[in-house]
């Protein structure tokens, strides 16, 4: 099969499967690749060790998939629209997480059936689908293949859809027609993003400090939040989205279409005082299923107090108090602890 025929008939699949944007490019040495590593130079990653211990696998392609040609790179919405207002005693969570699945369960299976419908057409063609999980710097490539530009917020955005979406990206070693790179950036003389930050984690413009966003700290960082943070993290339990929330291009709002993203009761707003008396088995079958579940109890909890100490309502003393006497965690400890000065200070 010609490569336009096949990438015509891959997009039109994709698109059924859920998938709103679309795009292709050649398998190539990304563009991004020395910012990369800088950015890993810098310790901006904090303790993702991981990525840097995969650092050179990062440089083609190849490394995810031997003799890849061609991506495919796919975007599916997670937007809600909804914006959230603070609520006593709640915690916002990140909107990518309102649902009841994990997205990668969900795109892994959808990437299953377009890997299926590729071996169909090119029976004697490789492919491989990935979502987050494998050495590709997704984004850049996304670039590459039309489908939006790196903003300011270090976030890919597209035109008219702005940027709450998931990427993932169907690697194969057949030829497509590559679509055109979009080349330029789009946020002008806007500082929007840099602006609202509450962690200044943007050490200037399209690079992130993770080990100040509120993002990596309420999910990726495994330890103590170091206090100079605490305040700035208001009440958020899981993730921000507030380099989002002001973005102009985010503004015309986009709908997810899959059920499963939508924001289910207590997972959108998190109820603070009720995570702290939920036993290891409660906790397991509210968050197993969901993104919620990659902090595990220990971090969702160190979030929460914190939330709690941000908030500084005294009727939550008694949780935190308990919960500071009971626990076997010394991180959760030190955020009930920390909580509870907030709360006593007042
Ligand atoms: S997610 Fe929040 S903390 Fe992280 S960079 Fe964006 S605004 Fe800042
Ligand atoms: S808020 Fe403004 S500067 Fe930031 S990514 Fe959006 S358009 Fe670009």
């Amino acid at each position: 099969m010609q490569a336009p025929e096949l990438t015509r008939r891959l997009k039109s699949k994709a698109e059924q499967l859920g998938f709103q944007l679309s795009g292709a490019c050649a398998a190539v040495q990304p563009t991004g690749l020395h910012q990369f590593f800088d950015w890993l130079n810098e310790g901006y990653a904090g303790t993702m060790q991981y990525l840097s211990d995969r650092r050179d696998a990062y440089s083609h392609p190849n490394h995810v998939l031997e003799n890849t040609r061609s991506l495919l790179v796919l975007g599916m919405h997670y937007g809600q629209g909804i914006p959230q207002e603070q609520q006593v005693g709640k915690g916002r969570v990140s909107s990518y997480a309102w649902g009841t699945t994990d997205y990668h369960d969900l795109i892994h299976k959808r990437l299953k059936l377009l890997k299926k419908f590729h071996q169909e057409l090119v029976p004697d063609q490789q492919c491989r689908g990935v979502v987050d999980t494998a050495p590709l710097l997704e984004k850049n490539f996304a670039q590459r293949a039309g489908i939006g530009w790196l903003g300011k917020n270090t976030l890919l955005i597209n035109r008219a859809q702005g940027s709450y979406f998931f990427l993932a990206v169907l690697l194969t070693t057949a030829e497509l027609s590559y679509d055109q790179p979009i080349e330029r950036e789009h946020c002008g003389g806007c500082t929007a993003c840099l602006d609202a930050c509450p962690t200044a984690a943007f050490p200037k413009p399209f690079v992130l400090d993770a080990r100040k966003c509120i993002s990596y700290l309420t999910i990726e960082h495994r330890d103590a939040i170091q206090d100079d943070l605490k305040p700035a993290m208001q009440d958020w339990a899981f993730g921000c989205d507030i380099c989002q929330e002001v973005c102009p291009w985010n503004h015309r709002g986009s709908l997810a279409n899959e059920p499963e993203f939508e924001a289910i009761a207590d997972h959108n707003r998190l109820n603070l005082t009720n995570l702290f008396s939920l036993s290891d088995e409660q906790f397991r079958q509210m968050f197993r299923k969901t993104p919620l579940w990659r902090t595990k109890r220990e971090g969702l909890l160190r979030n929460a107090a914190i939330v709690l100490g941000n908030q500084r309502a005294k009727e939550y003393l008694p949780v935190l108090r308990k919960a500071a006497s009971q626990t076997l965690s010394a991180i959760v400890r030190d955020a009930c602890i920390w909580a509870i000065e907030q709360i006593e200070s007042e």
